[in-house]
């Protein structure tokens, strides 16, 4: 049987179950092997978020893997087609978003199944980004939850970072310092074509999270929201904006110039029709 390129030991991953308190944990071992073109096998443990028991292997090298496109073990070439490094990375050279756009296709084994073609270069670019920006890691986190409509998450997400430097214990000091919450919510994704948070929700048809969003980081006014957004936000604690100088999220645009009520106007439907109804301008 194969083993990690990186650490040796077998492709699978250990996973516990919840049971009581007084009883031993159990466990169960599951497959956890990301064959790369090459033919080399790492632990890869996705999709994230990863179990606690994790084993970012090839994660690991993500920053070196995705500047040279090459096998950290073999030093064979990924990308599935034969544009060079600089015509292919984000980070490094223009976007993939373009035509041409690469791949790196692997076969990844999980306890989801077997995925024969499964690119992993886009995970390696983000957290080759994020092991160079640890601070953006929340605000990507927030646009995850914002494509996913995951109301909850960016709650607890914003009450995590409210408490982050109250708690004085002094633990945080090695880290780059987080994003102070107003940033967080207009973070710019530099990797999505700097969509904001607002331009995501849209572009994902979520609308809990697209007016939590208006009510945190906008200045339409309260009476011209949903009566149920206003209920909900009040019930979890969260209160509309001081009127700083942060720009108000409808206002920040992509990397093409369009705001978030383009995107609207594009999706139609009720998105339309708030975009009609002032919902993208009332206030500004
Ligand atoms: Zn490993
Ligand atoms: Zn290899």
């Amino acid at each position: 049987m194969a083993v990690c390129a990186k650490c040796e030991d077998p492709l699978v991953l250990v996973v516990d179950y919840d049971v009581e308190d007084d009883e031993p944990p159990e466990t169960e071992e599951v497959p956890d092997d990301l064959e790369l073109p090459c033919g080399c096998h790492f632990h890869c443990s996705l999709p994230p978020p990863p179990p606690p028991l994790s084993r970012q292997c090839l994660i690991d090298d993500a920053a070196q893997v995705a500047l040279s496109l090459k096998c950290p073990k073999c030093q064979s070439y990924l990308p599935a087609n034969q544009a060079g490094p600089s015509a292919t990375n984000p980070i490094f050279g223009p976007s993939t978003t373009a035509a041409g756009a690469s791949a790196i296709r692997t076969r990844y084994s999980s306890e989801g199944g077997v995925d024969d073609d499964y690119d992993i270069l886009p995970v390696l670019t983000e957290e080759a980004y994020l092991a160079s920006h640890p601070e953006a890691r929340p605000a990507r986190a927030l646009l995850t939850m914002c494509a996913q409509g995951d109301v909850m998450g960016i709650v607890g997400l914003l009450q995590d970072m409210d408490g982050e430097d109250e708690d004085g214990d002094g633990d945080d000091e090695a880290r780059s310092p987080p994003l102070p919450v107003n940033k967080l919510l207009r973070y710019q994704d530099p990797l999505g074509g700097m969509r904001s948070g607002l331009h995501v929700a849209v572009e994902n048809n979520q609308e809990e999270a697209f007016f939590m969003l208006l009510f945190l980081a906008s200045r339409l006014a309260t009476s011209d929201f949903p009566a149920a957004v206003v209920e909900s936000a009040q019930q979890v604690g969260l209160g509309r904006p001081e009127q700083g100088s942060d720009p108000d999220i409808r206002t920040l645009a992509d990397d093409k110039g369009d705001g978030p009520e383009a995107y609207a106007r594009k999706a139609g439907g009720k998105w339309a029709q708030w975009a009609e109804a002032g919902v993208f301008t009332q206030g500004l």
